[in-house]
């Protein structure tokens, strides 16, 4: 008998018709003999539902009563699907956050947990019930209802995981793994039988949005493997093949032996470049023009500074695409003249490709056989940055899938790794 923690997201609890296909899939693990905690996310759309009626009212909604309204929405499918578990005949309750201890911060709307009260769970487990807790949601210390964040469930599942020392925790959604790059940009994209944390911190910060980035993070720090499946498959599929499929998130350890040098291939649309040119080369430039930058509680992604020969050099950074008018107002404002540059320019149509994947640590040449790859099509590099398990390029724009492609090609992603 093992103790599960499943997770389901919008789209699986999207009707009541999928929440009793839930149900049906909750309960044959029950009936195999194993302890079930389900925690589900709102029905598909509505908390963007309940945070349009109060955008609807006011267009700077009180955070505490954006939480209050918006942890409706977990509570009410977690009501539902007690009840579609009692109606096949498994003893369920569900509770809110604050029901069994859910402790978090007070930051309204981004609450990070603390602390959870895993006893009340487990007596509910030892009664013989499935337990279903509200995703998503927590209380303060001073007994305010707070939420996690949009996709904070998955943090919630994670979280009541590891308090509870479950065996598993399966994150059930509408796709059934995470994959090599996007399917629909190639189309032989693989899905991954298993991937580390830090891989997948990697891929999902650059857009993969199977996960919250922050359950991942929780998992890695608390070592709380999480296997990304679909909740589309037929919900009475046996368990032993329930567990080999979807995509395995664990310890890089348990990754190494199945995996490629490089396990994916990330990218991004969403961030702009910024470059100061003529910058006099002397002390204290770079601090100036990222110190405005962190001043205004702005991240910087990329940068790029030569040393100069001449007196003068170019500084290039990346920020995000939100942030991008602020940026170039607050260097019009202000830098360009202190620093003496000669000239800003603001190119938004970059995109910035990566490639990522813990065998790099331990293989030389896969950045060269990128650059290879990139200019054997033709594609121009603006901007490299490298960390131990991943490189990234900035690109023009309307490369960006051309090089995916190219890449996940010359990686040869689309085939299987032969275990090592
Ligand atoms: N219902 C919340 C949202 O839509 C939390 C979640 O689904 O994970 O963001
Ligand atoms: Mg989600």
């Amino acid at each position: 008998m093992a103790l599960i923690v499943q997770k389901y997201g919008g789209t699986s609890m999207g009707s009541t018709e999928r929440i009793r296909n839930v149900a049906k899939r909750v309960a044959k693990w029950r009936n195999a003999g194993h302890q079930v905690v389900v925690v589900p996310s709102a029905m598909a759309g509505e908390t963007n539902r309940l945070l349009g009626l109060a955008r609807e009212i006011s267009a700077a909604p009180d955070g505490r009563e954006l939480d209050m309204i918006a942890a409706t929405g977990e509570q009410a499918s977690s009501g539902l699907l007690a009840i579609a578990l009692q109606e096949e005949g498994v003893p369920a309750r569900s509770y809110t956050g604050w029901q069994v201890g859910v402790k978090t911060d007070s930051s309204y709307t981004k609450a990070r947990i603390r602390s959870i009260d895993a006893q009340r769970i487990r007596d509910c487990l030892d009664a013989g019930r499935v337990v279903i807790v509200t995703g998503f949601q927590g209380i303060d210390d001073e007994g305010h209802v707070t939420t996690l964040g949009r996709g904070g469930s998955d943090t919630s599942a994670v979280a009541i995981a590891t308090a509870v020392k479950a065996d598993e925790c399966l994150i059930f959604t509408d796709v059934d793994g995470v994959y090599t790059t996007d399917p629909r940009v190639v189309p032989s994209a693989r899905r991954l039988n298993v991937l580390a944390f830090e891989e997948m911190l990697e891929m999902a910060s650059l857009g993969s949005k199977v996960l919250q980035i922050r359950a991942v993070e929780f998992a890695g720090k608390y070592r709380m493997p999480l296997r990304v499946l679909s909740s589309l498959t037929p919900p009475d599929i046996p368990i032993e093949q329930e567990m080999r499929s979807g995509t395995l998130i664990t310890f890089e350890e348990d990754v190494q032996m199945e995996s490629a040098v490089v396990s994916g291939i990330a990218f991004t649309r969403d961030e702009g470049k910024i470059m100061l040119l003529g910058v006099p080369d002397k002390p204290g430039v770079a601090s100036i023009i990222l110190g405005k930058v962190a001043d205004a509680n702005i991240d910087v992604d990329m940068i790029v500074q030569n040393q100069s020969v001449d007196g003068t050099t170019d500084f290039s950074f990346t920020v995000h695409r939100n942030d991008f008018q602020k940026v170039q107002d607050l260097m019009r404002n202000g830098v360009v003249e202190e620093i003496g540059a000669r000239e800003l320019v603001a190119d938004e149509d970059v995109a910035k490709v990566s490639i990522v994947g813990i065998g790099m640590r331990s293989h030389a040449g896969v950045a060269s056989r990128m650059f290879k790859t990139l200019a054997d099509e033709n594609i121009n590099i603006q901007m490299i940055s490298t960390s131990e398990i991943k490189t990234s390029v900035v690109i023009k724009d309307k490369y960006m899938e051309l090089a995916v492609r190219a890449l996940h090609k010359a990686f040869d992603l689309e085939t299987e790794p032969v275990s090592s």
